[in-house]
């Protein structure tokens, strides 16, 4: 798995371009990995609904769960499917809006400074094998594209209390034979 320097991606997973981004601030390395859970509707996997949901394309009227997220404006810069296959909405030089309200030692916004990569799943459901497989494949590519990343921490580490995603369902022991050297957990 590589990330192209010149855009900022994985060249060999699909890009859909997510409106739900901006600019880093400027001299801000990035230095975090925030691991998160999606499904949508939550619980049900498979079909297109995440994707359309960071791309503000889902019909709320389809699902009565989708009414009631329907004002978000929201992204990942990768998602990781249950069945190993990803998408890429964001560049990893621009900002995603993933981690809201949300601390890192003694610094906030942690949007500024990360990259936020979802997985497919819930709190409580095992993640699959191929989804750790494949976490770690991106977490390689991103320590050799940007050096600065030194971390990887859960949604629920970063705001505590008002995230609990990545769940108890996952293993982070399965994730720490797959870090990259120079990248830490908790
Ligand atoms: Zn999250």
């Amino acid at each position: 798995m590589n990330i192209d320097p010149a855009t900022n991606r994985i060249d060999s997973i699909p890009y859909r371009r997510s409106p739900n981004c901006d600019q880093r601030p400027p001299e801000t390395p990035i230095e975090l990995v925030v691991v998160h859970s999606i499904s949508l509707p939550p619980g049900e996997f498979g079909g297109t609904a995440i994707e359309r949901f960071f791309t503000n394309e889902l019909d709320p009227a389809e699902h009565p769960y989708f009414e009631t997220i329907r004002d978000l404006r929201v992204s990942a810069h990768v998602v990781i499917y249950r069945d190993g296959s990803m998408r890429q909405f964001v560049p990893f030089d621009r900002r995603a809006w993933h981690a809201g309200e949300s601390r890192f030692g003694d610094r906030r916004r942690c949007n500024d400074f990360s990259i936020g990569i979802e997985l497919e799943g819930t709190d409580t459901d095992p993640y699959t094998s191929v989804q750790y497989e494949r976490l770690g494949q991106v977490l390689e590519a991103i320590k050799r594209a940007y050096p600065s990343v030194h971390a990887v921490r859960g949604h629920a580490d970063i705001a505590p209390g008002r995230k609990s995603d990545p769940g108890p369902a996952f293993d982070w022991g399965q994730l720490s034979s797959r870090l990259p050297e120079g990248m830490g957990m908790a």
